[in-house]
């Protein structure tokens, strides 16, 4: 592996936006985005041209760049890598809650299993396909308890590209009161749904 670049904007308590990259080998990417700071005399200082400090300039298309790093600074500061670790632990825990809860229903089914442990779990009613569903994301995110996305995933073969919602958990107040009660208004949506298109199960 060469990169790895991470949003920490998605589960590491940073507010948008900040994602972090790692670079094996930067002067790939040096040779493709640095400027020539002898032809930009303005650009030349001390620091750069004893090479004392990294140029970020050399490494994205903008020159400037906000000070995106303090915020994880702080981040890591108070919180730690244990802190951290309790924190991504505590919304696996409570996403694998949540798709027990789904599994044991009979009116859904996971799909695209390995999710919680990424803290997402995808879903959708067994019946009554896309049309149900999307029906049943619109009725949860006009009532405002919980906001759900839609995505579409190829579930295979006799299936195809199905309609499936997303439940993401990020919050650091997240419990698992919130997990039943979100399992609940979404059990409850989806038994209108049913009632609504008619469908048996
Ligand atoms: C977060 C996310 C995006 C958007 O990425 P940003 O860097 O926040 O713009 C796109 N696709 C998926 C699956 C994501 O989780």
């Amino acid at each position: 592996m060469d990169s790895i670049v991470l949003n920490c904007h998605k589960k590491l308590l940073v507010s948008f936006d900040c994602a972090a990259m790692w670079v094996r080998d930067r002067s790939a990417l040096l040779a493709a985005l640095s400027l020539d700071a002898t032809k930009n005399e303005y650009l030349r200082n001390a620091a750069s041209d004893s090479g004392a400090v990294i140029d970020y300039k050399d490494w994205q298309l903008p020159l400037g760049r906000r000070f995106r790093a303090l915020k994880l600074y702080f981040v890591l500061k108070s919180f730690g890598a244990v802190g951290l670790r309790a924190h991504i632990r505590n919304g696996v825990r409570l996403a694998q809650r949540f798709e027990d809860s789904i599994d044991a229903s009979s009116l859904f089914e996971v799909v695209a299993k390995p999710k919680a442990r990424f803290a997402l779990v995808c879903f959708r009613l067994l019946k009554g396909g896309d049309e149900a569903n999307e029906l049943l994301r619109d009725m949860l995110n006009d009532a405002g308890e919980i906001h759900l996305i839609h995505t579409r995933l190829n579930l295979g073969e006799g299936e195809g590209v199905r309609t499936v919602l997303r439940l993401a958990i990020g919050g650091l107040e997240m419990q698992d009161q919130h997990i039943n009660r979100a399992f609940s208004v979404v059990r409850l949506a989806g038994l209108r749904v049913c009632d609504q298109l008619g469908i048996q199960f």
